[in-house]
């Protein structure tokens, strides 16, 4: 990514244009992944998020090096991150299946407003399907921490798919050739066998029911989404 777009004059709106010239000069560099793919970015719009704001302003070793190594992050999300960081806007045709991977990089660099879009199209790509897969909220909730909103979703969406239609789920008891070959039933058992997963589905189920049940992929409004205090939302109803 080159440190400055090239700003085509014609469309740049009046917004843009002060934001380019107020980006300043200090310049980062931002190595991501094992391939240590490097990003050249400006050091104003990096400190937006408080992850890259603490790592240049408390005096550790990236702040005077001016470098940044994430080897553990993913170069295809982090550049999903930086285009958010230039543009506030996705990249249109995004595909919905690296959505979740990037809300998880949204919350651990802290960027609200990125996670809160992307939760939307996460619950927008959720809408279409009849069940949730065991194995989609597993992956879920390893790679999140406890309060992650991504996490509450996967829960009350498997909780709902659960209550509704729990036969997607059960392996057919005369059937047990072909239950090993089902890949629900499978993958809700991986899904139970860690006690903090399955005690947290279980705690649904006795908070919640399953009368009433409303599908939380298509409840309308601020759900699930992160906010400051004080912060309104345009989803608020
Ligand atoms: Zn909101």
């Amino acid at each position: 990514m080159p440190a400055k777009r090239s700003p085509d004059t014609d469309t740049e709106t009046p917004e843009a244009k002060k934001q380019r010239f107020s980006l300043g000069t200090n310049i980062i560099i931002v190595n991501v992944g094992k391939e240590k793919i490097r990003h050249v970015l400006h050091e104003s719009i990096l400190i937006q998020c408080p992850f890259f704001k603490k790592c240049l302003e408390s005096g550790m070793r990236e702040q005077h090096e001016k470098v940044i190594n994430l080897p553990a992050d993913d170069p295809e999300i982090f550049s999903i991150i930086v285009e958010w960081l230039y543009t506030n806007n996705l990249r249109p045709g995004l595909d919905p299946r690296v959505s979740p991977r990037g809300y998880i990089a949204a919350e651990k660099y802290g960027i609200h407003e990125l996670q809160n879009v992307l939760m939307d199209c996460i619950r927008a790509k959720l809408c279409d399907n009849q069940t949730l897969s065991p194995r989609w909220v597993t992956t879920v909730w390893d790679t999140t921490l406890k309060g992650s909103k991504l996490r509450d979703l996967g829960l009350d969406h498997l909780h709902y798919c659960l209550a509704t239609r729990p036969q997607s789920y059960q392996a057919p008891s005369d059937l047990p050739d072909l239950a090993l070959a089902l890949e629900y039933p499978r993958h809700m058992e991986t899904f139970m066998a860690d006690p903090e997963r399955g005690l947290a589905l279980m705690f649904r189920f006795a908070e919640k029911g399953i009368s009433k049940l409303q599908n939380p992929a298509k409840v309308v409004g601020c759900v699930y989404h992160v906010h400051e205090d004080g912060e309104k939302c345009e989803k608020s109803r």
